[in-house]
Formats: C-alpha cells, sequence, structure tokens
C-alpha cells in the first residue's frame, strides 16, 4: 500500500515536470516545424532596405519579412507569435544548426556547401550578383573592370565575396565588412570603391541615396533565395515549400514585391519555379 503511495506520487512528480517543460518548450523545438508550432523564431536581415528591415520603431519590413510572415501563417502561426532574429550572413548557418532560428529568409542563396549544414525550402526569388558605386564613377562598368588599385567591400560568409576570392581576387581588393550597410557607408565615405551582393539588395540602398549611389546593373551570377531550415527537417521543408507555392500562386508573392522591392526601380522578375 504505502509503495503504491509513492509510486502514484512519483508519476505526478514526473507528469507535472513534464507538462511544466512542454509550455515552456515550443512544439517547433520537437521534430519538425510542420508539428504545428505555437510561436516561431525567424531569422531576417536588420538592415536590408526592402528586404529585411528593422524600423526605428521595432516593427519589420520588408519582401523577407513577409515572405517569412506568409510561411509562419501557413504553419499556423499568428504574426504576434513571431520573434524576428537578426541573421548576418556570416551566422545563417551556425543559427539554424544550434536552434536559435526556426528558420531564415534572408537574402539566403541556396548553394551545395551550405546544403552540408542544412536545408532549403524554395526557391522564393532569384537575384544576380551586382555592383554598386558611387553615381559619379564612370571607371566601374561591370567586374571585369575592376582593378588593382581598387577596393571593393562585401559580406563575410555571402556568395558574392566567395566569388570574387575565386574569380576576380587578383583584379581587386576584397574588404569583408559583417553587414551590407557597413559597406555603403564605406563606399559613402569613399573607403571604398564599390560594393558587390545581389543586385535587389543593392537596388534598396541605390534608392535610400538617390543622385549619390547607382547599381552598375550587369548582374553576373544566378543567386536562389531559399528559406534555410535545419537540415534533418524534411516535413518541415514540404510544409515550407507549399507555403512559399501557395504565396507565388494566390498573388501576394507579386504584392510583397511591388509594395516592398518596387519604389527602388527593380524589374519585378518572372516567378520562380519551386524546385527544392
Ligand atoms: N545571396 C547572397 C548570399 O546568400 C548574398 C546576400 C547575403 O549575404 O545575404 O550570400
Amino acid at each position: 500500500m504505502k509503495l503504491r503511495k509513492s509510486a502514484i506520487a512519483l508519476l505526478s512528480v514526473v507528469l507535472l515536470a513534464q507538462t511544466l517543460s512542454a509550455c515552456g518548450k515550443k512544439d517547433s523545438k520537437g521534430n519538425s516545424l510542420a508539428d504545428k508550432p505555437n510561436k516561431l523564431t525567424v531569422g531576417i536581415k536588420f538592415d536590408q532596405p526592402g528586404l529585411g528591415l528593422k524600423a526605428p520603431d521595432g516593427t519589420f519590413k520588408g519582401f523577407d519579412v513577409d515572405v517569412a510572415k506568409y510561411i509562419a501563417k501557413e504553419l499556423g502561426v499568428k504574426e504576434g507569435d513571431i520573434t524576428f532574429k537578426e541573421s548576418k550572413s556570416a551566422e545563417r548557418e551556425n543559427l539554424i544548426e544550434k536552434g536559435e532560428v526556426d528558420y531564415i529568409v534572408a537574402t539566403y542563396s541556396i548553394t551545395d556547401v551550405r546544403k552540408e549544414k542544412v536545408a532549403f525550402a524554395g526557391p522564393y526569388f532569384v537575384a544576380h550578383q551586382d555592383l554598386l558605386v558611387k553615381s559619379s564613377n564612370t571607371k566601374i562598368t561591370g567586374p571585369e573592370s575592376l582593378t588593382g588599385n581598387m577596393k571593393l567591400c562585401s559580406v563575410k560568409g555571402s556568395t558574392p565575396a566567395q566569388k570574387i576570392k575565386d574569380k576576380y581576387s587578383k583584379a581587386v581588393q576584397l574588404q569583408e565588412y559583417g553587414t551590407y550597410s557597413d559597406c555603403v557607408d564605406a563606399l559613402l565615405s569613399g573607403a571604398v570603391d564599390a560594393v558587390t551582393t545581389d543586385d535587389v539588395i543593392l537596388a534598396g540602398y541605390a534608392a535610400q541615396h538617390p543622385g549619390d549611389l547607382k547599381v552598375i546593373g550587369k548582374g553576373f551570377s544566378d543567386e536562389h533565395y531559399g528559406v534555410g531550415l535545419k537540415k534533418t527537417d524534411t516535413k518541415g521543408k514540404t510544409a515550407i515549400n507549399a507555403a512559399i507555392t501557395k504565396m507565388i500562386g494566390d498573388g501576394s508573392w507579386e504584392a510583397a514585391l511591388q509594395k516592398n522591392v518596387g519604389p527602388s526601380g527593380y524589374k519585378i522578375p518572372a516567378k520562380p519555379a519551386v524546385t527544392e
């Protein structure tokens, strides 16, 4: 009898502990994003106008933000239950692997090297590497015009920086910063001659400095933007692919681009096919 009583007491302690831990934890920390999470932490950029931007009032704006919200809605999560976390280029794989974000929508190109660590859904957009220079610059007309006395800024852990190292490292001095907004400040102050990353990102900065900065407009790569998530979450990837396909199909994708990217003058591209 005594034994039974203590067994019941033990059982109730175990049950209570389980309930408490389930309350504090989000479901998505379980196995899959497809398993009805009740809240989400989503990685975005904080400094890329038109794409992922933290406004002075603490709100978040941009095409990536709208894609992130659409996916959350399809996963059953209300907008108020999303926490946005800054995900700089070099930190993205790490943030996903450590579980510090549930997924990332941050101008994140799908590459085989990154796929060794994370999975991608998408693509949801295709951009092209380009160059941003001062409007008065007539010497830089494309990557082939870069010379050894020029300083070119890009961001650590990004595909554009890698491309410069692989293909143009002899032609130019690459400076790797932590964010593109730091590169743009360096360009405005004259510390560097050009900034390189995806055209859609550069268009946002050029629009912030009309008359001072221009995008060259000779794309020299294809950057397929994916939504990064845990490598093992196959069900979550399928669910995010379905959300992206729905967003493209129901007109929300185009509307989000017109609203966020349209004002920079960037030409809205054709709808991508979701192939991941
Ligand atoms: N899309 C490129 C990349 O994923 C450049 C933009 C970025 O760094 O976010 O590396």
